[in-house]
């Protein structure tokens, strides 16, 4: 099976893309991915993220292997990762107080509570698992890497590690969009004739960081629903149809927020909406 990176080589929709125009900004949508618009910051967050997910991809693979990362060894993975993806990151920011180093201690908290809340050891079928299926009706695949693919009882549960700077409320996982299009690509996976379970293992970015696993279910319904969604997303975008979220979550986030102010101002969007 080729590799993440291998797919995404070629065209391709990605559940961060589908999420980015639905339930963030199409505006912010199209500057990531059709305008290719250069980033204006990056936060810190992101890079954090990256690095935490390797800490635990390579602590997942050790398992499957019979072997165990002590917290040192887990936590050397991390602080490699984190400092290559913050050099690789333009525009990086910090939260108030934060550094490099802060960050770094901060996950040695985190990762203790990953290892100290591991329950897959003897389960795991696959680590880092690339998918590519068809979406009846859209022009590209979708594409796709489960973080871990694991077995409990008899059926499967697909894994996915978070960060969270909070944690998450009962019902997160429940309206997670991630959770849908993953469930939907096992679906449509060759040999697969089951919705498996879908679990977040969540690890809170707090002072004392707890790991908590939200399992949830998709049904038959579900991914129907999200196969016409996407359908509807790449007819939007055919249409070039994006505008901006004004009143979004992540506008206080976003990497285009100078090119989101001159949106109104470009001569194209102009043209458009004097013709209209
Ligand atoms: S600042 Fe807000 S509205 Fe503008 S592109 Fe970013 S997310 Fe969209």
């Amino acid at each position: 099976m080729a590799t993440i990176l291998e797919l995404r080589e070629v065209p391709h929709w990605s559940y961060s893309a589908l999420n980015t125009y639905l339930n963030m900004c199409s505006l912010k949508y199209a500057f990531q991915y059709v305008y290719k618009t250069e980033q204006e910051r990056t936060s810190a967050s992101l890079p954090f993220g990256k690095a935490f997910h390797t800490a635990a991809t390579t602590h997942a693979k050790n398992v499957m292997q019979g072997k165990r990362m002590t917290l040192p060894e887990l936590h050397e993975v991390f602080a490699e990762w984190f400092k290559v993806e913050c050099s690789a990151s333009s525009n990086l920011v910090f939260k108030n107080g934060e550094s490099i180093n802060s960050l770094i201690e901060q996950a040695r908290f985190m990762l203790d509570a990953l290892l100290a809340r591991w329950i897959d050891w003897d389960n795991i079928v696959s680590v880092a698992h690339a998918f590519k299926v068809n979406v009846p009706g859209l022009n590209k695949p979708l594409i796709g890497e489960y973080d871990m693919v694991i077995k409990e009882g008899e059926g499967t549960t697909i894994v996915d590690w978070k960060t969270s700077a909070q944690r998450w409320s009962e019902s997160k996982a429940d309206k997670d969009f991630q959770a849908t299009a993953f469930s939907f690509a096992y679906l449509m996976e060759a040999d697969h004739d089951t919705i498996p379970a879908f679990r977040f293992d969540v690890v809170t970015k707090t002072k004392n960081p707890s790991l908590e696993n939200h399992y949830t279910q998709r049904t038959k319904d579900d991914l129907h629903r999200f196969s016409l969604l996407a359908l509807a997303i790449e007819r939007a975008v055919k249409k070039e149809v994006f505008l901006p979220a004004e009143t979004s979550f992540i506008c206080s986030d976003c990497q285009f927020a100078n090119a989101c102010k001159e949106w109104h101002r470009e001569s194209a969007v102009k043209h458009v909406c004097m013709a209209a």
